[in-house]
This record gives structure tokens, C-alpha cells and sequence, in this order.
């Protein structure tokens, strides 16, 4: 109820102050650069080997971008945001586009509009695909698709050993939606590694589905991350095979992080500055994580906690705010403008 309460809330202030263009006010005294954050580019009907919370129609993106070129905005790469904070500016006209994962659709069609609009991004890349080794994650979403999530936590169940694990796949909450979170977050949380990603890797293939047909057509190659990064798009690291870098020990932290790294480089020819965590929530990477980031160079990481950066802003845990076909423009445009910041700060907590 509280929660409905608040975002009936941020929609009334954000069309109030949308409609009477109020919210063009708060950007002068703003003090922070939102960075926005998005996953893949299409139309869900084409890529159902995701979830649709990480999908943004071009359309959708296009009215975003032409919304923030009426406003007066223009758009920096992760990079070069750091730079400002670093001169000791913090340009209120900013805003950073990135883009996670680093899938296929980031070449073929967000560059185009990019393109189009003069507009830059930054897309953090995840390695391993790219070479054809797939993670857990894109055998569940393939099969997610096929079979839906009540049936998939059947198939899961009557591989796992652990009876509690069993019952619990089995009574996730009515409603695709809610089962599917409460999946996911067993997978993620209460089984090993090993056990999962083999059981999916098994179900996967049961459905029909090969790694290597997958990744060619849902990933990006060395090759188009070549022409993004020529056509100025910055590309960041965002490890090898995506996994909760906080559940690794130190040496698999560091292979995962090192190992986007040394790919990236060797791909582009040159040096990486940037680093997304996998999930990015607090408790997704640890002090660990943090260490291995400074230790190997990288001059800023993105999290998916929400909120505006600014010079104070850990530099290696930087905020942003997530963005998806759902989103309502009104209310990202006030995310943008600062105006949830400047109400949050008043104890008006309305906030993403
Ligand atoms: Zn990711």
C-alpha cells in the first residue's frame, strides 16, 4: 500500500511538473549528473531471450533523447563525466547513457540512433559470451521464454537435491511476474554455482537450444565493439561471466574483472577505464571488489543503486538510475532535473 502510495505520488508530481515545465527550474540548481541505465535495444516481440524489465524500444529511446535535446542536455560517456568531476566541474547540461551487458542490438540499433542524434553512450561488456561461453542467466531467460516460470521451477525441481530448495521452487508466488523474481532470487542466492548452472545448461539444451547460435545472435563480437568504439562510444568492462562477484573469493574476483579487462583491451587496442558490477546492488561485490578495481587501473565503476553523482560521489560506486520500456518519460525526465532529488531532500522520498 505504501509502496502504491508512492509511486501514485512520483507520478502526480512528475506529470505536475512536466505539464507546467516547473521541473526545467531544478536543473539549474541540480548538482549532480544522472547516469542513466539501460540493457537492451528492441522491441520485446524481438528479443524474448530477455526479461522485458531490460528492454527499451527504439522509439521509446528516441523520445527520451529527443526530450533531453529540447531540454538543453547533452550527453557525456561514463569517462567522460569522471573528467569533469575530476577538473572540479559538475556540468548541470549532462547526462550519461549506458549500456549493460553488451548485447548484439547495441551495434545494429541503438549506434544508428546515436548516430542520428549526436548523442554518445557508454556499454559495458561482458566477455564471455563473446567467446561462446554463456552463463546460467541466458539458459534461464531462453527458457523462461519457452516454457513460463511456473513450469521452469518444475523442471529445476526435479533436479535439485535439497528438499527445501524443492518446496520452495514449488509454491513461488501466483503471478509470472512474482514467481519469476522469487526464481531468480534462489538461483541466484540458495543453490551452488555449480548445481544451477549445470541444471540449466541441461534443461537448455532438452529445449533445443546451442550456445554458439545463441551468443552470435544476442551478443556483440570483437568486431562491433570495434566500429562502436571508433564511432566514439565508450566501452567498459563488466567481467567475463557476469556472476555475484561478492560470492567469489579473491583470485575468482580477479580473474572475472581481469580477465573483461585484458579481452577489452586486446580487442580495441588500447587502455579501459570503465567497470559495471554484475547486478550492482551493494551487496553484489564487496572491499574485495573494490580493491581489485583500483589495483588494476580502472578510474570509475557503476553500480544500479539509484541516485545523481557528483564530486563527492565514490568515484568506484557511482549511481544510476534504470530506465525500461515501463518507464514513464515524465518521470525520468524529473529523475534527470533533479527534482526528486531536490524533494528527497526536503523528507519527500520519492526517489527511483
Ligand atoms: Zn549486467
Amino acid at each position: 500500500m505504501k509502496h502504491q502510495l508512492k509511486r501514485l505520488l512520483r507520478k502526480l508530481v512528475a506529470k505536475g511538473f512536466h505539464v507546467t515545465g516547473l521541473r526545467s527550474w531544478f536543473r539549474t540548481s541540480r548538482a549532480g549528473v544522472p547516469v542513466l541505465m539501460f540493457h537492451n535495444v528492441g522491441s520485446p516481440e524481438e528479443t524474448d531471450y530477455l526479461p522485458d524489465h531490460m528492454k527499451v524500444s527504439e522509439a521509446k529511446l528516441r523520445r527520451l533523447l529527443r526530450s533531453l535535446q529540447r531540454a538543453g542536455y547533452r550527453t557525456l560517456t561514463v569517462q567522460q563525466m569522471v573528467d569533469e568531476f575530476e577538473a572540479g566541474r559538475v556540468p548541470g547540461d549532462a547526462v550519461v547513457l549506458t549500456f549493460d551487458d553488451g548485447y548484439r542490438d547495441n551495434h545494429d540499433l541503438l549506434l544508428p540512433i546515436l548516430q542520428e542524434m549526436g548523442a554518445t553512450a557508454t556499454i559495458y561488456v561482458q566477455t564471455g559470451p563473446m567467446k561462446g561461453r554463456l552463463n546460467w542467466l541466458h539458459h534461464y531467460f531462453w527458457a523462461l521464454h519457452r516454457v513460463g516460470s511456473h513450469e521452469l521451477a518444475e523442471r529445476i525441481a526435479q533436479q535439485v537435491d535439497r528438499q527445501h530448495l524443492k518446496a520452495d521452487l514449488r509454491s513461488l508466488p501466483p503471478g509470472d511476474e512474482a514467481a519469476e523474481y522469487a526464481m531468480k532470487r534462489l538461483l541466484k542466492y540458495e543453490i551452488t554455482a555449480e548445481d544451477r548452472d549445470t541444471i540449466l545448461a541441461r534443461i537448455f539444451e532438452d529445449l533445443g537450444g546451442t550456445d554458439g547460435e545463441l551468443a552470435s545472435s544476442v551478443y556483440l563480437g570483437p568486431e562491433e565493439c570495434r566500429t562502436l568504439d571508433k564511432a566514439g562510444v565508450e566501452i567498459g568492462a563488466h567481467t567475463v561471466n557476469h556472476l555475484v562477484l561478492s560470492s567469489l573469493d579473491a583470485t575468482q574476483q580477479r580473474l572475472e574483472i581481469e580477465g573483461s579487462l585484458r579481452d577489452l583491451e586486446s580487442w580495441l587496442g588500447h587502455g579501459i577505464a570503465s567497470f559495471a558490477f554484475p547486478y550492482g546492488r551493494a551487496w553484489d561485490y564487496d572491499d574485495e571488489t573494490l580493491g581489485i578495481l583500483r589495483e588494476l587501473g580502472f578510474r570509475s565503476a557503476t553500480t544500479a543503486m539509484p541516485g545523481l553523482n557528483d564530486a563527492q560521489t565514490p568515484v568506484l560506486e557511482l549511481k544510476r538510475i534504470a530506465v525500461n520500456e515501463d518507464s514513464d518519460l515524465a518521470e525520468v525526465l524529473c529523475e534527470v532535473d533533479g527534482v526528486y532529488r531536490w524533494l528527497d531532500r526536503r523528507g519527500v522520498r520519492l526517489g527511483a
